[in-house]
């Protein structure tokens, strides 16, 4: 049969999709979930060699602290004991090499504010870092009491004007001051210290400290205080949430990529690649906007479009996976690298470093990322595009051993890069840009494309940015509240 109806539809299979499927199956609706890969996770996915597992992007997890996005999901689904099985809280979240420092950022506040002292003595951190960590609450706080965030009409305006939000007011102006504007009324200008905050900013709010909006350079400053380590790979959460979708009487199929979408009155018509063709009255989309308002040709596809043609410029990535056995142990899963060379092709000057453990012991997958621009890859002809990822694969693991010595004697085996072509390859994002779009001054939270038109929901790091699979998760509980009312 070449037609399936069902009462919702979910396009895609990223954290975000699997997330609004699970809650809704939760819920006895009928749901089918078209993912074009073969597997689940998109650029939080996984993939193996020879029985390890590798990841495809992501590998930390924030917004597991009771009351944040992924908790209160895993509460929903009651899968919260699996999940915190899966889950380890890593202390110390982050370790930064920067020159011949090592600085470990504990969760605990005040031996963070100890750590920065020791290096930097002549900044009063206590007076920055108190009013991050304020706002940081505070934005968690309304984010976790509102469903109707990003708003997406009258109605969402309305409900969000409830007094219980005031104190969000609070943080308005921060929208509007950028890091680096608020460094400089407290005088902060040691010039590395500059630069950690920067690199800080680039794997958190993906974005330059003069442009990042202060609000979000707190939430992206803060992400390290709450990180959470996934055994094997972040895949297993997504498998979690799979599952529990799956045991709900949702249905996946693998190998579906849509490729048109069409309404016709009042029901959506989403066909797929394989001439399949799927009617639903509702759907829930976890197509990036850029990729979706090249497929939809519905009423709200004019509108989609403007947005998706104003943020068109977004981040990509490089990443370096290769398997390794230690014998010593590892102070953290996770590190940031400040790199001494400019890394070809590629515009960050950090790269940051995650060990994931496999099941023998000392035996670990390394996933290591860093920014780079979608078109600078895109562009190459293939034999240069050959030798651009050799070169900047072999640079990288130099980094990689400057900053720390002590993997340099152990062997790494299925050494491979990916490049914004890959992630087009395998996650069909427009130009393989991953990550999301990043908030700037110039896009506050109210200008960035609504998660709701008509029956058609958006989830997903284009509609809700800025703090990875936690933002992706909490787009999926509003879309699927904003479905539900
Ligand atoms: C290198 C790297 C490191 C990162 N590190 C972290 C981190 O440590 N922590 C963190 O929280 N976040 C991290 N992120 C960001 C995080 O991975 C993403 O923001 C998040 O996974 C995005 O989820 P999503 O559901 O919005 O989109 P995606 O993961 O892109 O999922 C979309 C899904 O839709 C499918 N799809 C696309 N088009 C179609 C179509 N036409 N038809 C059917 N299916 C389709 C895709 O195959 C995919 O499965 C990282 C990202 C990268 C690339």
């Amino acid at each position: 049969m070449n037609e399936v109806h069902s009462d919702v539809l979910v396009l895609g299979a990223g954290f975000g999709g699997l997330s609004a499927a699970a809650l809704l199956a939760k819920q006895g609706i009928q749901v089918n979930i078209l993912e074009s890969h073969v597997d689940i996770g998109g650029c939080a996915g996984e993939f193996k060699r020879k029985g390890l597992s590798f990841n495809v992007g992501a590998t930390t997890i924030s917004g597991f602290a009771q009351s944040k996005p992924i908790y209160k999901l895993c509460q929903e689904l009651g899968i919260l004991e699996q999940a915190n099985e899966s889950l380890t809280r890593e202390d110390i979240g982050l370790i930064i090499c920067k020159n011949s420092k090592r600085i470990r950022r504990y969760s605990d506040h005040v031996l963070w504010l100890k750590e920065l002292s020791e290096h930097f003595p002549s900044i009063d951190h206590k007076l920055l870092w108190d009013k991050l960590a304020l706002w940081d609450r505070l934005a968690w706080q309304m984010i976790s009491s509102n469903q109707r965030l990003m708003p997406s009409g009258f109605l969402d305006y309305l409900i969000l004007l409830k007094p219980s939000n005031l104190k969000g007011l609070l943080l308005l102006p921060e929208l509007f001051r950028s890091f680096a504007q608020l460094l400089t009324s407290l005088n902060i200008n040691n010039r590395e210290y500059l630069e950690l905050m920067q690199e800080l900013l680039m794997i958190t709010a993906q974005n330059d400290s003069s442009r990042t909006p202060s609000l979000m350079a707190a939430l992206g400053l803060m992400y390290p205080a709450e990180v959470f380590y996934c055994k094997g790979s972040i895949n297993s959460l997504a498998h979690l949430i799979l599952d529990s979708a799956l045991s709900n009487q949702a249905s996946i199929h693998y190998k579906h990529k849509v490729v048109n979408i069409t309404q016709e009155q009042n029901i959506y018509k989403v066909t797929c690649s394989n001439q399949k063709v799927f009617f639903a009255k509702k759907v829930i989309s976890n197509i990036p906007i850029w990729n979706l308002s090249k497929i939809a040709n519905c009423d709200f596809s004019r509108q989609m479009n403007k947005f998706s043609s104003r943020f068109e410029n977004a981040p990509a990535a490089f990443v370096v996976n290769f398997s390794v056995k230690i014998d010593f142990v590892l102070e953290s899963h996770f590190y940031q690298i400040h790199v001494k060379q400019a890394i070809p092709q590629c515009y960050s000057s950090s790269i940051f470093v995650s060990f994931s453990e496999q099941k023998e012991p000392g035996s670990y997958t390394v996933t290591i990322s860093t920014h780079c621009h979608a078109d600078d890859w895109l562009e190459l002809k293939e034999d240069d595009y050959k030798q651009a990822k050799l070169q900047t694969q072999s640079i990288i693991l130099e980094e990689l051993h400057l900053a720390m010595p002590e993997l340099v004697n152990y062997p790494k085996e299925f050494l491979m890069s990916a490049t914004p072509k890959s992630y087009e390859f395998f996650t069909s994002r427009f130009k393989g840009q991953v990550g999301g779009i990043p908030y700037d001054l110039s896009n506050p939270p109210w200008t960035l494309c609504p998660n709701r038109f008509d029956d058609f929901y958006l989830v997903g790091d284009t509609t809700f940015p800025g703090q990875g699979i936690a933002s992706v998760v909490y787009s999926a509980m509003s879309a699927v509240a904003k479905l539900n009312a």
